[in-house]
């Protein structure tokens, strides 16, 4: 028997809870891991509380991320006693996931734990870090750099902004950090932000163009916030576009497009191919330090996970949660 979260939705409506599971529960798979650390992504939050349609069947085991050891393995590539990682490939929505001290899993969703970094640190990172490197490598593909100008990050004080924050400083880039949370600017300067603005300048409506702000963005808010960033984007400028935090709408115009040579760069990580993981994952290994992971994370047990995760949905999380699935 092992501990886990499961959220089930039946007659009684939707539900998660922490509970107790046999390994002949889990789903088939040719790799069983002893989980170490799990994490809360905003869309492990919409599982755990049922405000987005991301479980697609039930019961489910949430989270998408984890790190642990392998029990049992008839892959290949693995075999008892390997550190691995995993993000997303379905898992937490179509797969049992991490918020489970077991996971049973397809060998091809796990890539080796990578260098330099703890089981506790992989998660600190998690897909919020990730698709933060996904975001800068989209960028870097569309011919940014540090000397094209001013690079534009939305949703700053969440998971995904914070690493974009961070990746971006460290590579010599001038950071625009737009947060709904002013009182937190000191932080995100500590974290590299050379400018920190308001939200509230991005997330109306706004016109089909604006004045010319920035060479680039990360973008992990989506809707008015995202028409107004391409608006905003200097001619030739790139957007990398990866998350909804506002909404899933995009009420833009191609004015930016076909006016301004934009490129709107989309960035999914949870099919991302193998090779893209492993290379994402040394890059953004070669980025972090334990001093910048402690700085933006704290840990939880899994008897705080359905707390937190309410939290997390009402925007009162400030960067990132691992959680010690064992405690
Ligand atoms: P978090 O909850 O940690 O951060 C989201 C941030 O967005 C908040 O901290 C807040 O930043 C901002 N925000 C929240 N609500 C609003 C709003 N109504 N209007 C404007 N800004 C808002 O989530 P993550 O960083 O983990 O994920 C961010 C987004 O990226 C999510 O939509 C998620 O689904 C998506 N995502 C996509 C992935 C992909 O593969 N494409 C992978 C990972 C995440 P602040 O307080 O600074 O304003």
């Amino acid at each position: 028997m092992f501990n886990g979260i499961l959220v089930e939705k039946d007659q009684q409506g939707y539900r998660a809870r922490l509970t107790s599971l046999s390994s002949d529960q889990l789903p088939a798979g040719d790799v069983l891991v002893s989980v170490k650390y799990s994490t809360l992504n905003y869309k492990d939050g919409l599982a755990i509380t049922g405000k987005g349609p991301v479980v697609r069947s039930f019961p489910m085991v949430p989270g998408v991320d984890l790190a642990g050891t392998v029990d049992e393995s008839s892959h290949p590539l693995f075999k008892p006693g390997d550190s691995v990682l995993l993000n997303g490939c379905g898992v937490g929505e179509k797969h049992w996931g991490g918020l489970a001290q077991k996971a049973r899993l397809n060998g091809d969703w796990l890539i080796p734990l990578p260098a330099g970094l703890t089981p506790w640190q992989a998660m600190a990172v998690g897909t919020a870090g990730y698709t933060a490197m996904l975001s800068v490598m989209a960028l870097e593909k569309n011919g940014v750099t540090p000397a094209g100008g001013k690079v534009l990050v939305t949703g700053a004080n969440g998971g995904v902004g914070h690493f974009a924050v961070a990746f971006l400083a460290r590579l010599g880039y001038h950071v625009v950090a737009s947060t709904g949370r002013l009182e937190e600017t000191a932080h995100l300067q500590q974290l590299g932000a050379a400018e920190v603005i308001d939200r509230n300048v991005l997330s109306a409506p706004g016109r089909p163009l604006a004045k010319e702000q920035w060479a680039a963005a990360i973008d992990s808010v989506g809707s008015h916030t995202l028409a107004n960033v391409c608006a905003g984007l200097q001619y030739g400028g790139t957007v990398a576009a990866c998350g909804l935090a506002q909404g899933m709408d995009f009420p833009s115009t191609v004015a930016p497009f076909i006016l301004r040579g934009v490129t709107l760069a989309g960035v999914d990580s949870v099919q991302r191919p193998r090779e893209d993981r492993i290379a994402a994952w040394q890059r953004l290994s070669s980025l972090v330090d334990a001093e910048l992971l402690n700085s933006i994370s704290r840990e939880i047990t899994l008897e705080q996970v359905i707390e937190t995760a309410n939290e997390l949905m009402a925007g009162k999380v400030r960067g990132r949660v691992v959680v010690d699935v064992n405690r």
